[in-house]
């Protein structure tokens, strides 16, 4: 079993304590009598935990859940416990065992089917959770909880239609998560219907995106997209050019494809724009469009390069190659490319999840909208 820390320890036995505590003599009896009056098996089941023998402690508590009923909400807490910890299989043992019990009272088996479902979830097995989520949604105090739970699921399962019907279930309630969440389901849905080739339907569902969240650049991308395929560049270059202004980190990713779009004259006249707007915010965001613009082999594009003899040699990382190599502005830049290339271009701002890639959903702890542009270049 693996170590856990104090904290985690201090927690469960004050829980196991205070479930047996409330049990046995109600919260309001004077602690000394307490300890004396416990469940000697209850002392065992503590032991085996502290001494790394969870599956014997958790048979003595099983038994104990069997005798005392009192105790119910200790066996909760384990549950969670085992079940944050990963431990899913003895979570599942905890709550199958309650429900298992006949005289459970059924406020008691609700909670039990919610947290069997969340056990099922934990460890992936979707289609159980699922059921039983369905199931616990129809209990009203429960109801936020399993509609939400539900709408993870179908994101797992790349089942957009069914979040976003999930996700207006919970605005009944007022339970929903910010209405971005759902502007993103719609551009899921709109970018299948791009694949199939279905542009007014895809036209629709960005409409209704934009009603469910402003700004949101990602609309504007995936109208730029239909825009392209239907022959009309000026509008993808105006819709792209709205979505970077209104989203600069996302200069990366799509600098390069908006010039493409333009010739020589018009592709000077959006640079120098760019480097304006850049220069009206911060420091950072000229960065950010210099690495743009050098990961896109813009290096000698006149508009941008006091730009970048800025970055190079205010930067604080930067200025050590800039002044290893004076004057040469060229190769410094094309360095600063190379390493670009290997390097992490993208962060979670919520978990620190990092990659080369950009992702509207991070991989890894499921956030919307979390993912910015950073560059960290090393220096070796
Ligand atoms: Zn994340």
């Amino acid at each position: 079993m693996p170590e856990l820390p104090l904290l985690t320890w201090v927690l469960v036995v004050a829980a196991l304590v205070l479930g047996i505590l409330a049990g046995h003599f109600g919260w309001g009896k004077r602690w000394s009598a307490s300890f004396s009056k416990l469940h000697p098996d209850y002392l065992a089941g503590l032991d085996y935990l502290v001494t790394e023998q969870p599956d014997r402690a958790l048979d003595m508590f099983l038994k104990l859940m069997d005798a005392d009923a009192d105790t119910i909400e200790t066996h909760f807490a384990l549950g969670a416990l085992y079940r944050r910890r990963g431990e899913v299989e003895r979570a599942i043992r905890i709550h199958q065992n309650l429900l298992a019990r006949e005289a459970l009272p059924a406020e008691h088996r609700e909670q039990a089917l919610l947290a069997l479902a969340q056990d099922y979830l934990r460890a992936g097995l979707l289609d159980r959770a699922e059921g039983l989520f369905l199931k616990v949604s129809e209990v009203a105090r429960l109801r936020a909880s399993a509609l939400n739970s539900l709408r993870l699921i179908y994101e797992r399962q790349h089942d957009w239609q069914q979040a976003l019907a999930t996700h207006k279930q919970l605005a009944r309630i007022k339970a929903a998560p910010p209405r971005l969440v759902a502007a993103h389901y719609l551009c899921e849905l709109a970018t299948l219907a791009i694949e199939r080739g279905e542009g007014p339907e895809a036209r629709r569902l960005l409409r209704e995106a934009r009603a469910e969240a402003a700004p949101f650049p990602r609309a504007a991308l995936l109208r730029a997209q239909i825009a392209e395929r239907d022959g009309q560049p000026q509008l993808a270059v105006r819709l792209l050019r709205h979505a970077l202004t209104e989203s600069p980190q996302l200069l990366q990713e799509k600098l390069p494809h908006l010039l493409k779009l333009m010739g020589p004259p018009e592709r000077d006249a959006v640079l120098s724009d760019l480097v304006r707007q850049a220069e009206s915010r911060d420091f950072n965001e000229l960065k950010r469009l210099v690495f743009a613009a050098i990961a896109a082999d813009l290096v000698n594009a006149e508009p941008l390069r006091p730009s970048i003899e800025k970055v190079l040699s205010q930067d604080a990382t930067l200025q050590a190659l800039w002044r290893a190599a004076p004057g040469q502005f060229e190769r410094t830049a094309r360095e600063i490319g190379a390493l670009l290339e290997h390097a992490e271009k993208y962060r979670c701002n919520e978990c620190g999840f990092a990659g080369r890639s950009f992702y509207w959903h991070c991989p890894a702890c499921h956030c919307w909208d979390s993912f910015e542009a950073y560059a960290i270049v090393k220096l070796r």
